[in-house]
């Protein structure tokens, strides 16, 4: 393809996308194919001879569009958004036009600089303290692909400082901590490191958010039995429910034990951008006790998949970890301690240019535009949860929390009389029902042992009508899924009696 080329092609690109984008709501929420549908259609090896590119482009539309689920799309309420902005796009646009694998400031020093100025606007936004900062000159934030390469690199970080305070201390004794609601990125970080995981106990009274007393506990019986926990992943909102582990109460604990604090904001951390949310965020105790904290803008802050934040109070702490600095990548500009190089603080060598996607949206929202996403996105769920709250076949399982409200189907007067596995496959069933459909997706959740719905709120299209709508097929298939099981028990339900 030659230039000319490029930019008629480049043209019809913007075009076909701009189409996608204007017909989203007319199409299906869900990819409507069967596993395997793509081998099927396309040859089994690459053509010898180059192909056209018109034809290349156009199987996108006729073979790869079909077998896309439209995270995007207004009636997408599953997992969590997918938040993609036309900013985002041509970021990465831009990007991929000076490709380089951006390991260290000499690969090219835009890379690495705007990196830091933009995770500096990213943590002011959010209203993390300047121990935070690049600026600062100790801490700074560096932008990982995930939420689990966040964590990891935390765990790795503080493994490394736990080992070298405490050399006497066997690797096999060591004990990340976590909850039974922290995301798999805990269990998934200690089997690729061989450590062991402790999942700690939460409550449903507490929201499902991990108390003091009980990290107290577990840190007094794994030291008398010669384990050493050295880190938290403490969360700010679990997938499962959006809980909030108590900072105000565990972070001396970790202070005092000498853990390290990792908060998993994934999801909910961008909601700090509204001041209004920081109390109950807990954000003046992770200010004060975090170690290191990540959140996603990939999900809910406008910025295109891949863009997840991390940053770190002491940024020796990743170097001292991950520096292997052989002679051919040192640089006399690293080597004065007058750059970043990124490669140290990340688990591969070689980077994307991810932070001209943030820099290019927090400049076309500005912080205020940010902001109206997230209010928006909270005030359309708390209509949903207004809805199930008032719903005499529906409850909510646990307070709404930030976008996201968690709900079963639950006949008041008759529930209390049905046990868990019976209220559960009834929430099977509706929960089938709810998933066959093209037009609105939703996931579930295992709440310890009840099936609740999720209902996640934050994709940029998403106006009330569509909440509207989704609770209108929602308490549809409720008012189904509850006679249809009514029908097909022996007993019969009569003036709330069983
Ligand atoms: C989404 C999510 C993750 C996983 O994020 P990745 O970036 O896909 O690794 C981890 N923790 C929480 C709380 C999440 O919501």
């Amino acid at each position: 393809m030659d230039i000319e080329q490029f930019r008629r092609e480049g043209y019809k690109a913007i075009d076909a996308i701009c189409d996608y984008y204007a017909g989203l709501e007319q199409r299906p929420v869900v990819a409507q194919v069967e596993p395997g549908y793509l081998a099927k259609l396309v040859p089994d090896q690459a053509p010898l001879k180059g192909e056209p590119f018109n034809a290349i482009a156009a199987d996108f539309q006729r073979l790869i569009l079909p077998g896309i689920t439209s995270w995007q799309h207004p009636s997408f309420f599953a997992y969590f958004p997918s938040n993609a902005t036309f900013e985002g796009m041509l970021a990465d646009l831009y990007a991929s036009s000076v490709t380089n694998p951006g390991f260290n400031w000499a690969c090219s020093p835009a890379c690495t600089e705007l990196e830091s100025v933009v995770m500096d606007w990213a943590a002011k936004l959010l209203g993390l303290g300047e121990a935070f900062w690049v600026q600062g000159g100790l801490g700074g934030g560096v932008i990982q692909t995930s939420a689990s390469d966040s964590a990891l690199v935390a765990i790795v970080a503080a493994r490394s400082a736990y080992l070298r305070a405490h050399p006497d201390v066997s690797p096999s004794d060591l004990v990340i901590y976590g909850t039974t609601q922290t995301h798999s990125l805990g269990a998934k970080a200690a089997l690729i490191l061989g450590l062991n995981f402790r999942a700690l106990d939460v409550h449903p009274t507490f929201q499902y958010g991990l108390r003091g007393s009980t990290l107290q506990k577990a840190i007094l019986e794994d030291k008398d039995t010669g384990k050493h926990p050295f880190v938290l992943v403490a969360t700010l909102g679990t997938t499962s429910t959006g809980a909030i582990d108590r900072m105000p109460e565990i972070g001396p604990i970790v202070q005092e034990a000498g853990l390290w604090m990792h908060v998993d904001a994934a999801w909910a951390g961008v909601a700090l951008s509204c001041p209004e949310f920081r109390d109950r965020s807990f954000l003046k105790y992770i200010n004060e006790f975090a170690d290191s904290f990540c959140t996603n803008f990939h999900k809910w802050g406008l910025t295109n998949f891949d863009l997840s934040a991390m940053w770190v109070r002491d940024r020796t702490q990743l170097t001292d970890a991950l520096d292997v600095t052989p002679a051919f990548l040192r640089t006399k500009q690293s080597d004065a301690g007058m750059v970043i190089d990124y490669r140290n603080w990340q688990l591969s060598l070689g980077r994307k240019f991810r932070s001209i996607k943030l820099w290019f949206v927090l400049r076309s929202y500005g912080i205020e535009g940010l902001q109206t996403h997230i209010r928006k996105s909270i005030a359309l769920a708390t209509l949903f949860a207004d809805f199930v709250g008032d719903s005499s076949l529906f409850e909510l399982c646990t307070p709404q929390s930030f976008a996201l409200a968690v709900f079963r189907l639950y006949p008041k007067g008759i529930a209390s009389m049905l046990k868990q596995d019976e209220l559960n496959s009834l929430n099977r069933a509706l929960f089938q029902k709810i998933a066959a459909r093209s037009d609105i997706t939703l996931t579930q959740t295992d709440l310890l042992g009840t099936f609740c719905l999720r209902f996640a709120v934050g994709a940029q299209r998403t106006e009330e009508r569509h909440i509207r709508k989704a609770w209108e097929i929602i308490s549809a298939a409720g008012v189904e899924t509850w006679a249809e099981w009514q029908a097909t028990q022996s007993v019969s339900v009569e003036n709330g009696k069983i």
